[in-house]
Order: structure tokens, then C-alpha cells, then sequence
């Protein structure tokens, strides 16, 4: 059976390892951190994300969605909380099947429970503390850096000279599932002519932030409902989690008359929040704390190709394609991808760069076409959902909806709560726009004509 060299044990990379491992390959993953069950966050991201429908069928495939459902809190909808004191919250459903919601879920509790579904197989080998540096691609070859030597006491001790070592994995084919900054796609970027690679940057950053549980663990706003301050040029955000704190994400502007840059002094961070959310200030008594102490991160869009080296090396979830995270699917695309190349290799199985371009054919458009979506969604989030003539919309839609069943889908609908390919979904509602914008404008003209008739 062949063998892959993981390089990333992150979302896609526990998943990835546990379908290959159910596939019967010998599998080894190695990934920079220390064991997540050793009490090491996955720094660098954000605490707890949306889980929806493709990501949900990804970990069905599995086994495991409903372990991982456990640990989940449902949000219907999105509780918009508008600028001014005193403004009363509005409930926008997701959809108009109450049922239909996405899960607010841990990052940690996810990644540990992909991790465990890997080790489930006896021929899957997870390596913690183990960096990538490059990748030999023609021989499916990783160098790495093992910092978990004895001489190493300590997770939280830096990587050095002095207690790492360098170690080669080499397998049949190598699989960079190592996030947006990944090692294994730079030595692709070395070494393929004309590989395309465009990496773009958001003007704002963000910043978390928490309000913590009320009295008896108990949530001092909505549970149930994702809470948008949307600001125009800018917004946060609040995820419930399950121990009744609320995770919130400020994201900002990094430069400018009123951004992350002159916002320095406890002062600065009171005014600003007490102009811009106040109902949610008395919630954040640890604001300042907050504030000052976590990471400004930035946000990201990669978009490259190949995805793919020969039957050597392949790359999966942000590797191949980081978005930034504002319709809530960079995840649940990292998971879908898994379930494509697994499908791939089953279909391919003696054809391991047939499975890689398959792979690619059937993933890229789609990958393409949610950067785009993720990048628009960002403008409807921090501006549109305040305005009233938006939600008309979305109440048109969930009409149209309801009237025109298997017809008529919302593109939040086909996005977040379907497996329709993203490049599809997108051409659809684009479609579907065309034929809602163009009857309404006929109608309008037929009642203007029948007027001008009555009226001469
Ligand atoms: C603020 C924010 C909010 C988000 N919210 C959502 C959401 O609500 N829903 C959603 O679907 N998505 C969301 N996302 C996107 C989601 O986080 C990513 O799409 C997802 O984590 C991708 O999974 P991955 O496994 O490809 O990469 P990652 O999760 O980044 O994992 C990569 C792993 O590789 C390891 N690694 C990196 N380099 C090396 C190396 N050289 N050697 C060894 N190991 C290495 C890392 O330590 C990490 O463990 C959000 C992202 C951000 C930034």
C-alpha cells in the first residue's frame, strides 16, 4: 500500500490523515505544534468557528459528525445589534426553515477530535513538533525539524539550534495541509515553472475579544444566534461557545484616522467601543485586558496552481486556498476538499497523478469562486445586514424560497446549507437575480403602461 507524508495535523490535516488512514495507505503526519491535548491552543486563528452543511458531511464520512456536533451550539441566524444606544437587536433567520442553522464549534475540541479519528487507524502516525522546512518534491521527500527531543522540557519552549534536529520523511507522495503559510507549497513555488501564485491582504486586521459567561455558566446575550455590530467600514462579530462565554472578533481597519494603529491607550479602546457598541461594553470586563494583550491577525486571500506535483505532492484546505473568513466556509472547503481527493484516489487508485489533476479539475473553479464569495460576504456582513432594504431582500428571498421549493435557492441557502459546488451556487444566484430583477422590472413597466392607458 502507498505511504503519505502529512505535513500540518491543523482541520484538514487530522481529517485527511483519517480518511486515508480508512483507505488502508500508511499515513504520517507531522505538524510544527505540540499535541493540542497537551493544553497548546492552535494559536494563530480564530478560537471557535462556523461548522456547517459541507463540513458536516465531511466528518459523517468519518464517523464522527456527531461527536463533534456534541460540542456544538446552533445559531439560526444573525442578531444584528445597530450603531446608536439605546437600538433595539433584529433577528435575520438563516433561512426560512427554522431548522436549518449553523454550529458555532471549538477549534481546539475539533482539532483534537480529527486528530483521534486519525489515530483510530494503527496505520496512521501522528509526530508532534515536527517542522517542515521544504519538501524535496521529485522524491516525496520532507525535511523537517523535530524539536521534541529529549533536550526539549517544555511545549512552550521556543524552536532553536539547540534542540531541534533535523529529520527527513520520505513517502510515495507528500500532502501539504500545512494552512495558509505553507512550507510545502513554497517549494512548489520553487520548483515548478510558471506556477501561478497570487497571495492579497485585507486593509483591516482582527482582534479577539470575549464576553464572558453570566451567572451559572448561562450566555448574557442570544445563545442561539450569530451577533453582528456591523459599522460600515467595519464590524465585530460574537460566537457563542458552550461554557456560556461569547468569542468576539473585531475586524478593523489597520491604518487611518480611527483604526487599530491610533488606537493605543486604554482610553482610545474605551471611547471607541463605548461610541460604537455600547450594549456590548458592560459585557467586556476584560476589554482593555483583551484588547491589549491578543495578536492582531491578519486576513488573507492565496489563490495558486498547480495544486499538485506529478504523483508526488499535493496541496489541501488553506494551502491551496486561503480565504478570508467572512462567509464562514474556509474550513468547511478544507473539509469538502478531503472528500474529493479521497473520492479521487478510490476512483484513480492505480493512477496517483490522475487522482492529483481529477483532484484539482474538480476543486479549483470552486476554490476560485469562494474567495470571491468570502470577499463579498465582508461588505454584506460590516454594511449591508444594517440596512432595511437588505433585509427586505432576504425576506424575498425566503418567500421565493418557501413558494418556489427545489426552485429557488438563496445563495447563502446553496452555500452554507448544500453541497452545490460554490462555482455552480454562484452562477445560479447570479441567474436567479436576473430572472427575480428583470420580472419585477416587467411588472413594474406593464402597471405603468396600464396607468399611462387609463389615464389618456
Ligand atoms: C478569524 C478567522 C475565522 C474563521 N472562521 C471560520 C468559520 O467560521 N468557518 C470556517 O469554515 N472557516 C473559518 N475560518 C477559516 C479556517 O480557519 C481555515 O480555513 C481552516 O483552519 C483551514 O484548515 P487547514 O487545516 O487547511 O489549515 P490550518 O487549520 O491552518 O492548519 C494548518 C496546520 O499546519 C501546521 N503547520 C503549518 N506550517 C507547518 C510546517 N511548516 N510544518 C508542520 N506543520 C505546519 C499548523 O501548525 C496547523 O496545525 C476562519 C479563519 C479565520 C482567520
Amino acid at each position: 500500500m502507498s505511504k503519505f507524508v502529512l505535513i500540518g495535523s491543523g482541520l484538514a490535516g487530522g481529517l485527511l490523515a483519517a480518511y486515508l488512514g480508512r483507505r488502508g495507505y500508511e499515513v504520517d503526519l507531522y505538524e510544527r505544534r505540540a499535541d493540542p491535548r497537551e493544553g497548546n491552543m492552535v494559536g494563530g486563528r480564530s478560537i471557535n468557528l462556523a461548522l456547517s452543511t459541507r463540513g458536516i458531511h465531511a466528518l459523517e464520512q468519518i464517523g464522527i459528525a456527531d461527536e463533534v456536533l456534541k460540542h456544538a451550539i446552533p445559531m439560526r441566524g444573525r442578531m444584528i445589534h445597530p450603531a446608536g444606544a439605546g437600538a433595539r437587536t433584529i433577528f435575520a433567520p438563516y433561512d426560512v426553515d427554522p431548522n436549518k442553522h449553523i454550529n458555532s464549534i471549538g477549534r481546539a475540541a475539533l482539532n483534537t477530535t480529527v486528530i483521534e479519528a486519525a489515530q483510530r487507524y494503527p496505520n496512521v502516525r501522528v509526530h508532534f513538533n515536527h517542522k517542515c522546512t521544504d519538501v524535496d518534491l521529485d522524491s516525496a521527500t520532507a525535511n523537517l525539524l523535530n524539536s521534541a527531543s529529549p533536550a526539549r522540557t517544555s511545549s512552550s519552549q521556543p524552536l532553536n539550534s539547540s534542540t531541534t534536529q533535523p529529520i527527513t520523511a520520505s513517502g510515495d507522495a507528500v500532502i501539504g495541509v500545512d494552512g495558509a503559510f505553507s512550507a510545502v507549497r513554497q517549494s512548489m513555488q520553487l520548483k515548478i515553472d510558471n506556477f501561478e501564485y497570487d497571495e492579497s491582504y485585507l486593509a483591516h486586521g482582527y482582534k479577539e475579544l470575549t464576553i464572558p459567561p453570566g451567572p451559572n455558566a448561562s450566555w448574557r446575550m442570544e445563545k442561539e444566534a450569530l451577533h453582528i455590530w456591523p459599522r460600515k467600514s467595519f464590524m465585530m462579530i460574537a460566537l457563542p461557545n458552550p461554557d456560556g462565554s461569547f468569542t468576539c472578533t473585531l475586524f478593523w481597519e489597520f491604518e487611518g484616522p480611527r483604526s487599530f494603529a491610533t488606537t493605543k491607550t486604554d482610553d482610545d479602546v474605551r471611547r471607541f467601543f463605548c461610541e460604537e457598541f455600547p450594549d456590548a461594553v458592560p459585557l467586556m470586563p476584560n476589554l482593555l485586558d483583551d484588547f491589549k494583550n491578543n495578536l492582531t491577525g491578519s486576513l488573507v486571500t492565496i489563490r495558486c496552481a498547480p495544486w499538485f506535483y506529478k504523483d508526488k505532492v499535493a496541496l489541501v484546505g488553506d494551502a491551496a486556498h486561503a480565504v478570508v473568513p467572512f462567509y464562514g466556509q474556509g474550513m468547511n472547503a478544507a473539509f469538502e476538499d478531503c472528500v474529493v481527493l479521497d473520492e479521487c484516489l478510490a476512483e484513480f487508485a492505480q493512477d496517483r497523478q490522475r487522482a492529483f489533476t481529477e483532484y484539482f479539475a474538480r476543486r479549483k473553479a470552486n476554490a476560485d469562486a469562494l474567495a470571491d464569495l468570502a470577499l463579498e460576504n465582508f461588505i454584506e456582513m460590516r454594511d449591508k445586514t444594517a440596512s432595511r432594504t437588505f433585509r427586505a431582500k432576504k425576506k424575498l428571498d425566503h418567500f421565493l424560497e418557501a413558494a418556489l421549493p427545489g426552485i429557488y435557492l438563496p445563495l447563502y441557502t446553496m452555500v452554507t446549507f448544500t453541497g452545490i459546488p460554490y462555482a455552480e451556487a454562484t452562477r445560479r444566484a447570479r441567474l436567479q437575480d436576473r430572472i427575480m430583477y428583470g420580472s419585477l422590472a416587467a411588472l413594474i413597466l406593464a402597471l405603468l403602461a396600464i396607468l399611462v392607458r387609463a389615464v389618456a
